[in-house]
Parts: C-alpha cells; sequence; structure tokens
C-alpha cells in the first residue's frame, strides 16, 4: 500500500428543504414535540495537488421538481466555486443510490463511480418491489447505474476499500442496505464523511435514526462504528445538517453559506 496523501475536504451545498420538521428527520419523535428541522443537501470533495475524488452527485432540476427540494444550483456549479470541473472528475464515490446521492450523476461523464455491490443488489432486487423501500430511489438512476456496470464506469467494492491513499470507504448499510461511508486523511487527521450513516448531528447525540430505514438494528450500530472510526466526534461531518456550514470556515468570505472546509478545525 502506498503511503498515505493528505488532503483538502471540502462540503458544498447544492440544496436545502426549509420546511422539513423535526418528526420528518427523528424517528418515534412524539409529534406533540415536532418543530422546524431544516435539512440541506451537500456533495463533498477530496481535493489533493494531484487528484480530485467526489463523494456523491447530488440531485437535478426535474428531481427537485419531483419531490418538492430546493435546487440552489446544480452540482456543477458548486463544484466550480471551488474551482473543480465536474466532467473531468474521475472518481466519484457513491455512498448509496437514494435519488439526492446519485440523481446529478449526469454531471460526471468521466466517473468511474465506486458503489457497494451490496447497495446496487438493494437497489435492482426483491426489496424493490415495495413502494415503502423504492421510495428513495428512482428508478431512471438506478437504470442508468446498470448502463455504466456495462460500460466499465463502475467500481464495485465488498465491505472495507482503498479508493486512494488516505481515502477509504467503509460498507455500514441500515439506513440502505449498501450504505458506505468515506474517511479522508486531512491535515487535522481522519475526518469521516458520514453521508446518511447520520442525517442531522442530532441522530447520532441521541441514537435517534433517521425515519428512512433498511435496518434499524445496522442504523444503530453504525454510530458506534462511525466514533470507534474518529479521534473525536467533531471528526465526524453529518450528511444534510446545516450546522455544518455553521461549524466550518468557508475557504473565503465569497463562499459563505455554500462550502464548508473540513479540514479545519469545527467551532464545535
Ligand atoms: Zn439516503
Amino acid at each position: 500500500m502506498s503511503e498515505p496523501q493528505i488532503w483538502e475536504l471540502y462540503a458544498i451545498k447544492y440544496g436545502t428543504m426549509p420546511e422539513r420538521t423535526r418528526a420528518t428527520n427523528l424517528f418515534g419523535l412524539d409529534p406533540h414535540d415536532d418543530a422546524p428541522m431544516p435539512i440541506d443537501y451537500y456533495v463533498w470533495a477530496a481535493v489533493s495537488p494531484q487528484r480530485t475524488i467526489v463523494i456523491d452527485t447530488g440531485f437535478d432540476t426535474s428531481e427537485a421538481d419531483r419531490r418538492g427540494r430546493g435546487l440552489l444550483r446544480g452540482v456543477d456549479e458548486g463544484l466550480q466555486t471551488i474551482g473543480i470541473d465536474a466532467g473531468a472528475v474521475e472518481d466519484v464515490i457513491v455512498t448509496h443510490l437514494h435519488w439526492d446521492h446519485i440523481g446529478g450523476e449526469a454531471h460526471f461523464p468521466k466517473a468511474r463511480f465506486h458503489l457497494q455491490e451490496k447497495e446496487m443488489h438493494f437497489a435492482t432486487g426483491p426489496h424493490m418491489c415495495n413502494h415503502v423501500m423504492n421510495r428513495s430511489f428512482t428508478v431512471d438512476h438506478i437504470t442508468r447505474m446498470v448502463r455504466n456496470v456495462f460500460e466499465g464506469r463502475v467500481a464495485y467494492h465488498d465491505g472495507d476499500a482503498q479508493i486512494a491513499p488516505g481515502i477509504t470507504v467503509h460498507l455500514v448499510g441500515g439506513h440502505s442496505m449498501g450504505l458506505q461511508f468515506v474517511k479522508v486523511l486531512t491535515k487535522r487527521g481522519w475526518v469521516v464523511v458520514a453521508s446518511d450513516v447520520t442525517h442531522f448531528y442530532e441522530n447520532i447525540e441521541t441514537r435517534t435514526p433517521f425515519p428512512v430505514i433498511y435496518s434499524m438494528g445496522d442504523m444503530i450500530r453504525a454510530y458506534d462504528i462511525l466514533e470507534y472510526h474518529a479521534a473525536t466526534p467533531g471528526h465526524i461531518v453529518p450528511g444534510h445538517d446545516p450546522l455544518v456550514l455553521d461549524r466550518y470556515p468557508a475557504p473565503d468570505g465569497r463562499l459563505e453559506g455554500i462550502v464548508a472546509k473540513l479540514d479545519e478545525t469545527p467551532s464545535a
């Protein structure tokens, strides 16, 4: 195995749903305790002097309209703000195949997609016969990914794997059968890009899952696994929490509220 290298790491916000509430983000919440709890949508980028690796692809305009989410900027535009040309990216890690993580796949025509075998099995297998299980997936996204398989553009992983020196993926399942999180080695050590292993800080802090569930047991266990891989709770970056942009600095003032620099120490 070659020497690990140090990466810069960014979260780029491209979408939002301000009217979301606590009951839609926290499993089993008493309806009396409901209150606003906006959700944000991010993709992530790890950048070294030699390479750029993008984590997830977001969603596009058609999906935003269909599902009533706010698309603030195309994922390609979001990446452009930090100098990344999505059309030239060669490696995209797909944490899972939910519509808001794979719906921007067309922005990455040159990419190879790093995906867990179990996630493709889930998205094309018997569980998809049921609308409760399939509603977080969009059939066109999945068929496009099947095409990518035949075109040699999918790298399947089964469990833990190294994508590049200093970047590894880790299968946990739970929220989706083949959900994986990503670890990136930065100047402050390994940062855990949790994606939907914990949507919000509150999910992991209170051990209360987000209410889209394949396996509740694996989802709860996955919080322990995130903590095992992180030196401190501040090394875990949730997938959808607006607080990420409050806690981390922007790379420059122009990108305040759009991009968070995750290799810097967070304020909380
Ligand atoms: Zn998801």
